[in-house]
């Protein structure tokens, strides 16, 4: 870390929030003016909502990311963790990867910490759950359904093969709708190639606790998502949740019991539990309480936005309801870093603050190749709703050019025209998460056998 006379902005998360925030920051702000640091456990930031594709293999997970020291070159990224704020002497605790903690000053703080999956104290669940919120868990589960399918079609074990075959879903909001309808794709498509897998041998569940499934989409293409699940054989169980999954086996409240080597857990987001250790103001659900400036509530010098910040909903209020609160959405997280830049920009030079508000634009997802719903706002009232192949061209179209950096954009275009032409890969590259496993296997015997073939020291 560098030491240095000018003031410090120190952004905490290099996510959406983070990454965009930073980047507005060092483009307004004249030479010399400040030193923006930002820490993130992970040198990339992640574009969520292409997680689902990644593990269809639509996209190369590889470039659903991008790396923070390449698109911020004049901030100072340090990897690691925020672990605590001191607010009176205004510094934070950082905890790099490897070695000792150490203090950063600053003058000027952005929380952007984001959010985690939100669980629930369910027997099993954190022994068998895969959650989707980081890229490493997009390429788990893609390794994951495919050695399923591999392990299936290699056993004479009706009841591995059962089991293999499997797959349980819970959460149908836009992760958990979007994750199902991509994977769900891939292991159709994938299964041509297996002679002893078809799509009718397989078993996708899906579950949630609400009596509908994209809520985000509004109720009539919920209600169009959910049928066309249910028509690709997709079983959906609504008003119902998971009671336990005790190696594999799960339970749920409606009293259905099936067994699962996975267990996909999409069932929301909760903020950042770090947050509790940083002495800020926090809301009933754990989010940091921050006016409409996106200032932290009771500071001038705190920002907060995106999935760890309550951030009242101006909008929403305008029109009558009290307690309108921005959704925790990339749509947000976008827009809310623009502003919270530009009021960091203010808040140095000692500039009044600019208040967030944003009308929802509406929402897209896409539910595997060629499948997807839309609904556009075109007005205050007036909704534009689409669904099928032209609304998975909106959702590409959209998120396409809503990937940060040209670089991005380019290549996960070029991902998309590569596999129309050449077929999505289907292959399983489970051992990358013990790379170092043949390695040992072939080196450890020889390393015993050179320890007992050499002759033992003498005891003195
Ligand atoms: C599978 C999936 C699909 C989605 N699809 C959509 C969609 O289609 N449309 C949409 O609008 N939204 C979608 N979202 C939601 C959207 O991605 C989030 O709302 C958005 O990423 C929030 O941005 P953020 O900056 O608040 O958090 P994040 O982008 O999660 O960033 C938080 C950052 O903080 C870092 N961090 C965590 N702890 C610490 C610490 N102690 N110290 C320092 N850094 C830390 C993390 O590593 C991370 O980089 C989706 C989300 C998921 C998971």
């Amino acid at each position: 870390m560098s030491t240095t006379e000018r003031p410090r902005i120190l952004v905490v998360g290099g996510g959406y929030v983070g990454m965009y925030a930073a980047r507005r920051i060092l483009k307004k702000m004249r030479y010399g003016e400040a030193t923006v640091t930002v820490v993130d456990p992970r040198s990339y930031m992640t574009y969520q909502p292409f997680l689902p594709e990644a593990a269809a293999g639509s996209i190369s997970p590889r470039h659903v990311v991008v790396p923070l020291r390449r698109v911020l070159p004049k901030a100072e990224v340090l990897t690691g963790r925020v672990t605590s704020i001191d607010q009176d002497r205004k510094v934070a605790t950082v905890t790099p990867l490897v070695g000792e903690s150490y203090e950063v000053p600053f003058d000027y703080l952005v929380i952007a910490l984001g959010a985690v999956s939100r669980t629930f104290p369910i027997p099993g669940l954190a022994e068998n759950g895969i959650g989707m919120k980081t890229v490493e868990e997009a390429i788990g589960l893609r390794n994951h359904v495919l050695a399923q399918l591999d392990k299936a079609d290699s056993t004479n074990d009706e009841e591995i093969r059962r089991r293999a075959l499997t797959f349980v879903f819970v959460g149908g909001g836009f992760a958990g709708a979007e994750t199902i309808g991509e994977v769900e794709d891939m292991a159709r498509d994938a299964c041509k190639y297996y002679a002893n897998v078809r799509r009718e041998d397989m078993r996708f569940v899906l579950v949630d606790a609400a009596d509908k499934i994209l809520p985000e989409v509004g109720p009539e293409l919920g209600k169009w998502g959910l049928e066309h699940l249910q028509k690709r054989g997709v079983e959906v169980y609504l008003s119902t949740s998971m009671e336990s999954c005790v190696d594999g086996h799960v339970v749920l409240k409606n009293g259905l019991e099936v067994d699962s080597d996975t267990i996909v857990w999409t069932a929301g987001v909760k903020p950042n539990p770090a947050l509790a250790r940083f002495g800020l103001p926090l809301g009933p659900r754990g989010h940091v309480d921050t006016e409409p400036t996106l200032q932290v509530k009771g500071t001038d010098y705190i920002w907060a936005a995106g999935d760890n910040a309550q951030v009242p909903d101006l909008v929403g209020r305008d029109a009558g309801n009290e307690n309108a609160w921005c959704p925790p959405n990339a749509q947000h997280a976008l827009r809310q870093a623009k502003v919270l830049g530009d009021n960091v920009i203010s808040g140095l030079r000692g500039f009044p603050q600019t208040e967030y508000r944003h009308a929802n634009r509406g929402a897209v997802a896409g539910l595997g190749l060629h499948k997807g719903v839309a609904m556009i706002m075109l007005g205050k009232k007036l909704k534009l709703k689409v669904r099928g192949r032209l609304a998975w061209y909106m959702h590409r179209g959209y998120h396409g050019m809503a990937m940060p950096t040209w670089n991005r954009k380019i290549r996960v275009f070029a991902d998309w025209t590569l596999a129309t032409f050449l077929k999505r890969e289907v292959v399983s590259l489970g051992a990358v998460e013990n790379p170092r496993g043949e390695f040992y296997e072939a080196a450890a015997p020889v390393s015993a056998s050179v320890q007992e073939s050499r002759p033992k020291a003498k005891a003195s």
